[in-house]
């Protein structure tokens, strides 16, 4: 069900303390946390600790948790003095999603070109 833990969700299980991770930021409603395989100098996912499949389902079930995923986006940039980054919510595996918990990247602390690829 949405927002239930799902067993097979490698996020759920980063939220659970199950598998470890490199957390910078936790709030009541979301855990930010270092990619372990950084695109960026900062790159950093932003995630619910509820389980949503990916940003839409996420906006569509809980518009104020995904406020919340958005508000950390920043507080993520506050934190590592990033002046211009980038937000990116992959969605569907042709866009690269891998894993489905929604997240949002947190990449900066390089020039980033638009468009992207
Ligand atoms: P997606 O490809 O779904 O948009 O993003 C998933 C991200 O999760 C990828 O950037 C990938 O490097 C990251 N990732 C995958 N497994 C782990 C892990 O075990 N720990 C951390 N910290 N990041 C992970
Ligand atoms: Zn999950």
């Amino acid at each position: 069900m949405a927002g239930e833990p799902q067993d097979d969700c490698l996020f759920c299980k980063i939220v659970a303390g199950q598998v470890p991770a490199t957390i910078v930021r936790e709030t009541k409603t979301t855990v930010a946390f270092r990619d372990i395989n950084p695109q960026a100098p900062t790159h950093i996912l932003v995630i619910p600790r509820a389980h949503h499949r990916d940003a839409a389902a996420l906006a569509a079930a809980d518009p104020a948790l995904a406020a919340d995923v958005l508000r950390e986006t920043q507080a993520v940039a506050d934190e590592e003095k990033l002046d211009s980054y980038r937000i990116v919510f992959n969605t569907g595996s042709g866009a690269g999603q891998t894993v489905w918990h929604a997240h949002a990247h947190v990449l900066g602390g390089r020039g980033l070109q638009w468009p992207p690829g």
